[in-house]
């Protein structure tokens, strides 16, 4: 693992639900010291645990629908740290959450995902998760060691309740009406490196985007 600057360094990692996110971010984890926050596994496992937080959101995730802008705020204001180097997966989604991350962090980049729709479709369909940890598996292309389990765990891998056609579809419209926006705002930020990495294969994109992030933002 590379060890990173002193200086924190925080980095958004964006693009449509199932374009490969938390992948890349896996990979990040792996290669540098990035606290990696997903808003989307830190509210399936308030779900998971039956909390008050989690019944409050349960049907928003359910139905491919966004949680509030508060309630999700609240959720990253109490993950971030300003001395650590941050990966955002799933966060900002409104110009309003984009808002108020920028005035609490300082970003340094934004990397954009451009999968083609009709691989997102066809990937959420096949995908099964290990809700606490977020780790994802697809039976053709990585799949897990032992059928139904978790690789590290060995705990049972479930489908998640929003990977249905009815959900993906209204988080696809969702990602396109309020959140694909969001780039455009941070396009108009100055100091904030922009990247827009396309293809549909992480393994692919990761080959470019790693020398891209070591070269332009964390500068070793
Ligand atoms: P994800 O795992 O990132 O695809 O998120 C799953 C679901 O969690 C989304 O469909 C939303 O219901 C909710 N969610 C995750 N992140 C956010 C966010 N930043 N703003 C609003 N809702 C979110």
């Amino acid at each position: 693992m590379t060890t990173l600057s002193k200086i924190a360094k925080n980095i958004i990692i964006f693009g449509a639900p199932g374009g490969g996110k938390g992948t890349i971010c896996n990979k990040l984890v792996k290669d540098f010291q990035f606290t990696h926050i997903s808003t989307g596994n830190l509210l399936r496992n308030q779900v998971a645990k039956n909390t008050a937080l989690g019944t409050q959101v349960k049907s928003f995730l359910a139905e491919g629908l966004l949680v509030p802008d508060q309630i999700v705020v609240d959720i990253i204001k109490s993950e971030i740290n300003q001395k650590d180097s941050h990966l955002f997966d799933g966060f900002p989604r409104t110009i309003e959450q984009a808002s108020i991350l920028i005035q609490a962090l300082k970003i340094d980049a934004v990397i954009s995902l451009e999968i083609p729709f009709e691989v997102i479709i066809e990937r959420l369909s096949n995908r099964w998760i290990h809700i606490p940890s977020g780790r994802t598996y697809a039976y053709d292309y990585n799949p897990p060691i032992k059928h139904g389990l978790d690789d590290i765990t060995g705990e049972a891998l479930i489908q998640r309740e929003d990977d249905n056609p009815i959900s993906i579809k209204r988080r696809l419209e969702e990602y396109e009406k309020v959140t694909s926006p969001v780039l455009n705002f941070f396009s108009q930020q100055q100091n904030i490196k922009f990247s827009n990495f396309k293809g549909s294969e992480s393994n692919v994109i990761y080959k470019n985007l790693k020398p891209f992030l070591v070269e332009h933002v964390l500068n070793i």
